[in-house]
């Protein structure tokens, strides 16, 4: 008997699946009403952490990379990545310091001018904010002589809020810790989380956590990016493993409403790209009627598709047509021999260069006002990070400007590049060469 002979049978016969079987990734159920997440809303590739910028001593050893596939719920509406690293190890030792954005910390003292002047805030009230940072909106609720909390889980944030003279507690905010504020009478009138509710991993434990700190007429506002502008500005880049959640008013309202809270105005700002600030209190309260805000906002929604598939399958295609663009014309640019630098290291660089597939061959480096990123590199791509006046040393052809949203005050700060003829590249929403 020969040993082929020996093999059995069902090892010798090669099977083979019927062609129109796909590969299938295993997804959890959506993050807020446990549907199955099937539909994918565009699917970035590979990317890094975009918040850790390595140092020279970084350089040789092995950095991870997360899928960032997005889904969209067929039965809520929201788009979601998986959280793939936990919220403790992104968010425990956070790079992230409010107080260094001068338009920010403006946007925040306007809030608290409105929110005082609107629900008639004074001494006797209390208002809590979760994610807190580092004191840059609480302190001026404290110089109103109103009583603050603030709460941010990264300790070396919280400690400058500390410093600034702003209550804060070390922690994550959900519901076992809203409990704990109930029961030692820490209510607040107001309630707010400014871009946290995307981070939020647990989003029901959040949300519920809300309500429970939430007095029976008091008020809560979140502000978050708007998924609207998302796909409308093209601004896939926004996309990254530390935003889990991509809300519209649509999929917000369902998720308030499933934990006891009734959304009653809404502001779209111009903050990160384009947000919401959405205002709720509890659902029994009588005291805020529903603003026509509401309805008109919920009605542009439908009509861009949000509340059927329509809305949610244009958005891969016109990602992909924005990586070619960009890709042929800083191919073009290489094969002229010509010098490509980039402005600015903001987290959502690490998605534009690692879904385009963008390296040090195409820009040789960018530049930062950052002092913590000078001298370090971006995620993954290892393009060197210099101060500012590298452009002016090095002259190049073209300046990519990877913080787009700011380009009107980059190109107005970088004007000597035209001394030399150099030109600046915009890449979103469609590239733009000025
Ligand atoms: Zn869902």
């Amino acid at each position: 008997m020969s040993k082929v002979s020996m093999i059995p049978e069902q090892m010798t016969t090669v099977t083979t699946l019927p062609l129109d079987v796909q590969p299938q990734t295993a997804t959890k159920p959506c993050r807020f009403c446990g549907a199955e997440l099937r539909r994918t809303f565009v699917d970035l590739g590979m990317s890094p952490l975009c918040e850790t910028y390595p140092a020279a001593a970084d350089l040789k050893r092995g950095e991870i990379y997360y899928p960032l596939h997005v889904y969209v719920c067929e039965q809520c509406w929201l788009v979601q990545l998986e959280e793939y690293e936990s919220a403790e190890n992104i968010f425990s030792d956070y790079a992230y310091f409010s107080s260094y954005s001068d338009s920010w910390l403006k946007h925040s003292e306007r809030y608290c001018q409105q929110m005082t002047a609107r629900f008639g805030l004074n001494s006797e009230s209390a208002v809590v904010e979760v994610a807190s940072n580092d004191g840059y909106l609480l302190q001026y609720f404290v110089q109103r002589g109103v009583r603050v909390l603030g709460i941010e889980p990264a300790a070396n944030v919280a400690k400058a809020a500390v410093e600034k003279g702003v209550p804060t507690l070390v922690e994550f905010f959900g519901a076992k810790l809203a409990r704990k504020l109930a029961d030692d009478g820490r209510c607040a009138d107001l309630v707010l989380g400014n871009n946290v509710l995307a981070q939020v991993p647990d989003l029901n434990d959040f949300v519920e956590g809300l309500r429970i700190v939430l007095k029976p007429e008091g008020v809560l506002t979140l502000e978050f990016p708007h998924l609207l502008k998302l796909i409308e500005l093209n601004e896939f880049d926004t996309i990254y493993h530390e935003h889990f959640s991509y809300f519209s008013l649509l999929s917000t309202l369902r998720i308030m409403e499933a934990h006891g809270l009734r959304v009653f105005d809404v502001e779209e700002l111009t903050s990160h790209g384009g947000s919401l600030r959405v205002y709720s209190c509890r659902k029994e309260s009588g005291t805020h009627n529903i603003e026509s805000r509401v309805a008109q906002l919920v009605a542009a929604e439908e009509k861009a598709g949000l509340a059927s598939t329509a809305g949610y399958t244009a958005f891969a295609d016109q990602v992909k047509q924005t990586k070619w663009a960009l890709v042929d014309f800083l191919l073009a640019a290489a094969r002229q021999s010509k010098q490509v630098a980039g402005y600015g290291a903001p987290g959502k660089s690490a998605t534009l260069l690692h879904y385009c597939g963008i390296g040090k061959d195409m820009v040789s480096y960018t530049v930062d006002r950052s002092p913590y990123k000078q001298g370090r590199f971006l995620p993954g791509t290892h393009i060197p990070i210099y101060h500012p006046d590298h452009i002016r040393e090095t002259k190049p052809d073209y300046v990519v400007i990877l913080p787009w949203n700011l380009k009107d005050e980059i190109i107005e700060q970088l004007n000597f590049v035209r001394e030399w003829g150099g030109k600046f590249v915009i890449p979103i929403p469609k590239l733009t060469i000025y």
